[in-house]
């Protein structure tokens, strides 16, 4: 059943519901009805969630692995329990139809339990010391340990598994971690503390606090207590956070504009329909959305109809009704930004073969050809609904253009040909490559993330735990001798 609840959620600070002087309005970008306001944290706010994560970071290094497993399956067992009101605090607070959501939700829950899976299965060797001459005599291992204090800074376009990609490894290797989720969409974030606070996570072993970046954004990251820093955002945020926060462990999850290489041989169908969703999933703003879309020329013609006629299916809409394909872009300055865009590519020469038009926060599923790879439509991301289809003589040409950006996160790839399959696997500079799919595959058990201005390191349950942990060597000298 769907709970109501008066204005004023508060934040979850080292296990306790706590509010602030000031507020963050959160607003339903569909039509910016107020839905609620979460704290906006003082920097004396987040001086004391340090000073409790350092405590919480005793805490968790000392939770032995079986109360791990049991709390990271416990909370996701809660979230199955209210799945339903999972799926409506997302698609309130952010631009995801309440399908978009619900598969959120979904995953949100593997991820939590494959969290607890991995708890027990962070392994580390026995190490062959004697391999060198001096190294006779010698006997050990190595083992992984908890890095310690961590902080999360997460983005608004998938509020709540992207949240856990980042809180069940941390959890699942021994760490406390304090999450700062965006402006935009705190609630989901606080949702998933409640998960755990039901769970029974002790006290101070996880902290989610709400607030503008602007104030306490690098009072979290520059904290010399905190060990890591683990970034999903945009690249130039990306890129100040890496300069602010100093000597720590660093991982980025950033943006791409991801390119999708259609052979004449592909099968058109499949490709067509894989890329109209990849392209419009959560209005396009999707780190792995359908960018840029290059296909050989003797199929160019036919595929840019048959996208033309499948993207005019797509219905715009109330994100809570079940028909609803695409809901609106975050803020109304966001669709206005995509409008700029397309506009500034039009001036350039873009033709516009299907949408084009704003209204409030929605931007329709924008289909351009013709468009020169100098505008920024072609170069940056455009983080909304947009796709421009390029024709090109062969996968050479198609693998150049799609190395020639910043960026670097996953490439598609359709084609019957096993030969050009593996050409492209070793050519494209991407940190993943999906054959006969479009970029918008994500496992989350798979290692992700990408090259370049995509980011560094690896998320994906098992890699995560990897980074938020580190190895230490044990070494006996036996003074044995043979
Ligand atoms: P954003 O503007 O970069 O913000 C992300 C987070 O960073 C927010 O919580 C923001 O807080 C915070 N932040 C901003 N400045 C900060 C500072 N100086 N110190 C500490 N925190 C700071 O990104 P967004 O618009 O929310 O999300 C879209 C971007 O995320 C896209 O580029 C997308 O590709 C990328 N993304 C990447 C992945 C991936 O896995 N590779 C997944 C999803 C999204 P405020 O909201 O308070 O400003």
């Amino acid at each position: 059943m769907v709970k109501t609840k008066t204005l004023g959620q508060p934040m979850f600070i080292g296990g306790r519901w706590v509010h602030s002087d000031d507020v963050v309005h959160v607003y339903d970008p569909q039509d910016n009805t107020l839905i609620d306001t979460v704290p906006a944290a003082s920097k004396q706010q987040a001086l004391k969630a340090l000073e409790l994560g350092e405590t919480g970071a005793r805490v968790a290094e000392r939770m032995p692995t079986h109360e791990r497993i049991s709390v990271l399956s416990k909370a996701a067992r809660y979230i199955e329990e209210n799945f339903e009101e999972y799926a409506l605090v997302i698609a309130r607070e952010s631009s995801k139809t309440i399908r978009e959501a619900r598969k959120e939700v979904g995953r949100c829950i593997e991820t939590l339990k494959l969290s607890a899976e991995e708890a027990r299965r962070l392994q580390g060797e026995t190490i062959q010391f004697d391999q060198t001459a001096s190294g006779e005599g010698r006997t050990g291992y190595f083992y992984r340990f908890p890095v310690g204090l961590i902080v999360a800074i997460t983005p608004f376009n998938d509020p709540l598994n992207l949240v856990a990609h980042k809180v069940g490894p941390a959890i699942a290797g021994g760490n406390a971690i304090i999450v700062k989720p965006a402006l935009t969409t705190p609630l989901s974030a606080l949702k998933l503390a409640e998960a755990f606070e039901a769970a029974g996570l002790p006290e101070n072993v996880l902290t989610v606090i709400t607030g503008r970046a602007s104030e306490i954004g690098e009072t979290l990251t520059t904290h010399p207590a905190v060990r890591m820093v683990t970034f999903t955002g945009g690249l130039e945020t990306g890129q100040r956070i890496a300069r602010q926060c100093g000597l720590k462990k660093l991982s980025m999850e950033l943006g791409s504009n991801s390119p999708v290489i259609v052979l004449k041989d592909a099968l058109l169908d499949d490709a067509v329909e894989a890329c109209v969703s990849g392209a419009f999933w959560a209005a396009g703003q999707n780190c792995l959305g359908v960018q840029r879309i290059f296909v050989e020329e003797s199929v160019y013609s036919q595929f840019v109809d048959e996208l033309v006629a499948r993207t005019g299916k797509m219905q715009l809409g109330d994100k809570l009704r079940e028909g609803t394909d695409m809901g609106p872009l975050i803020l109304e300055q966001e669709a206005c930004r995509v409008e700029e865009w397309v506009s500034e590519a039009v001036s350039c020469g873009a033709t516009v073969k299907i949408g084009g038009t704003r209204r409030g926060n929605y931007y329709e599923p924008t289909i351009l050809t013709d468009v020169p790879i100098r505008c920024r439509i072609a170069k940056d991301e455009v983080f909304g609904p947009v796709v421009s289809v390029f024709p090109v003589a062969n996968l050479d040409e198609a693998i150049a253009l799609a190395n020639d950006v910043d960026y670097g996160l996953q490439a598609g790839v359709f084609t019957e040909n096993i030969e050009k399959a593996f050409q492209a696997v070793h050519r494209l500079k991407v940190g993943g490559v999906l054959i006969n799919d479009s970029t918008d595959y994500r496992l989350d058990a798979m290692p992700f993330g990408g090259v370049k201005g995509s980011g560094i390191g690896r998320e994906g349950v098992k890699f995560a735990l990897q980074e938020m942990t580190e190895p230490k060597v044990v070494c006996f000298k036996l003074g044995l001798r043979h």
